[in-house]
């Protein structure tokens, strides 16, 4: 029931064999550790070397810089494979390349990607994405942080937030605004700055969830940074971020579909054992029916998912459209998981308040997955853009 057939025209048996090594790798060397790690506030960082052996890091990224191939489905396998160790936490601290690299790899010159792409591909270096603000980050247009051409330089000064990987990354991709006279999305350009650059201080931000994932405060005090670390044009920025956005959504409404049906798992294991009244609680029907809608909801927002990706691969219909319904499948998802963790912790009972289920951890992780990447309401202002209402 929560594992359907694998869906032919989206997956081979070479993307099968794929999910097979990714499901082994991750119960092995992650799920057994994820709930002393997110005690422990972080991971081990050898985990990123480890990873990018299986060619996890590497996944999509031109082989010349020591990527593995990968299409749109392979993709989404990596997206699920991980999540079912069930900590977004760890997911989206050892994946933080998956939003901080492609700026580079797509509009980076050759020297740019030969520094940063093979050291983050082989899991010596963290890669992090830095576009949010303190004063705010559905706004990317309205962005504060200056770059100030000096020379062969940039001086940079401002502050970002919410950083994933913030207290690790060697390297952060950030958002910096290189015309200070042009306001909205023009001016703003995409530049790499490396964490030991001088007049960079960072601090750690504590959280809701996510506690395997170090999340952190920048601030940039006259950073000097070389001009040769533009990422793109000068004053191109806007679109070198918002083309991450596609597949980041795609990535996290996976996500979002697995740790759903992992509290799915966890309610329904535990509503056949728990009993009450002389009855395992399974057999009532209100938990029944709640299992039953866990479950369906979950399934409609995965099947969109896949019929998505099946349209990114073979470019079927409008772009504009595409765009739209992906951000509503971020929605539907985040939304199918926010009703299995709450569910699921109350069929948990006082079990699900504890620390140490699944239902628990997902349940404080779930706001993140309907606030970051673009928050619900921006999705959906997205979407009727789109769709010209
Ligand atoms: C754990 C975590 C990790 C993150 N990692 C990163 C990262 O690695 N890199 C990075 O750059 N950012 C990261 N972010 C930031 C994330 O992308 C932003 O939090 C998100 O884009 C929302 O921006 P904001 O928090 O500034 O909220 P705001 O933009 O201030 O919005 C606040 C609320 O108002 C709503 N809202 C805003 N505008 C409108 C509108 N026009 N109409 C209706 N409602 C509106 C929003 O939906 C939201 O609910 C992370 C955030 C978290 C919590």
């Amino acid at each position: 029931m929560f594992n359907a057939p694998p869906l032919p025209h989206c997956f081979s048996p070479e993307h099968e064999a794929f999910r097979d090594a990714l499901r082994d790798f991750v119960s092995r060397e992650i799920t057994p550790h994820v709930a002393a790690w997110d005690e422990a506030g972080g991971f081990p960082r050898d985990l990123y070397q480890r990873a990018a052996a299986l060619g996890i890091l590497g996944l999509g990224y031109p082989e010349a810089y020591g990527g593995t191939p990968g299409d749109v489905f392979h993709q989404i396998i990596l997206s699920e494979e991980m999540a079912r160790c069930g900590s977004g936490g760890v997911v989206a601290s050892l994946l933080s390349h998956s939003i901080g690299l492609p700026p580079i790899a797509r509009h980076g010159s050759d020297w740019l990607k030969r520094k940063v792409l093979p050291p983050v591909i082989a899991g010596e270096r963290i890669a992090a994405l830095a576009v949010t603000e303190p004063g705010g980050g559905s706004d990317v247009a309205a962005l504060k942080t200056t770059a100030v051409r000096d020379g062969d330089h940039y001086l940079v000064s401002g502050e970002k937030a919410f950083i994933t990987s913030g207290m690790r990354a060697d390297f952060f991709t950030v958002a910096v605004r290189t015309d200070p006279a042009q306001r909205g999305a023009g001016g703003i350009s995409a530049l790499l700055i490396e964490a030991d650059t001088l007049g960079l201080s960072r601090h750690a931000l504590h959280k809701m969830g996510w506690w395997a994932s170090d999340t952190a405060h920048l601030r940039f005090d006259q950073c000097r940074v070389p001009a040769s670390h533009l990422i793109g044009a000068e004053g191109q920025g806007f679109k070198v971020f918002m083309h991450n956005f596609n597949a980041e959504r795609l990535g996290m409404a996976a996500q979002a579909c697995v740790y759903a049906q992992l509290c799915c798992e966890e309610a329904l294991a535990w509503a056949r054992q728990r009993h009450t009244f002389g009855e395992p609680l399974v057999q009532r029907q209100v938990i029944r029916h709640k299992l039953a809608d866990m479950v369906a909801r979950t399934d409609a927002a995965r099947s969109l998912i896949y019929e998505l990706a099946w349209r990114l691969h073979h470019s079927h219909g409008d772009a504009a459209d595409l765009v739209g319904r992906i951000a509503m499948a971020k929605v539907l998802a985040s939304q199918a998981m926010q009703l299995c963790a709450d569910q699921a912790v109350q069929i948990l009972g006082g079990m699900g308040f504890m620390r140490g289920t699944t239902s628990e951890r997902i349940y404080r992780e779930v706001k993140v997955m309907m606030i970051g990447g673009g928050s619900e309401e921006i999705m959906k202002d997205l979407a009727a853009r789109q769709w010209g209402f």
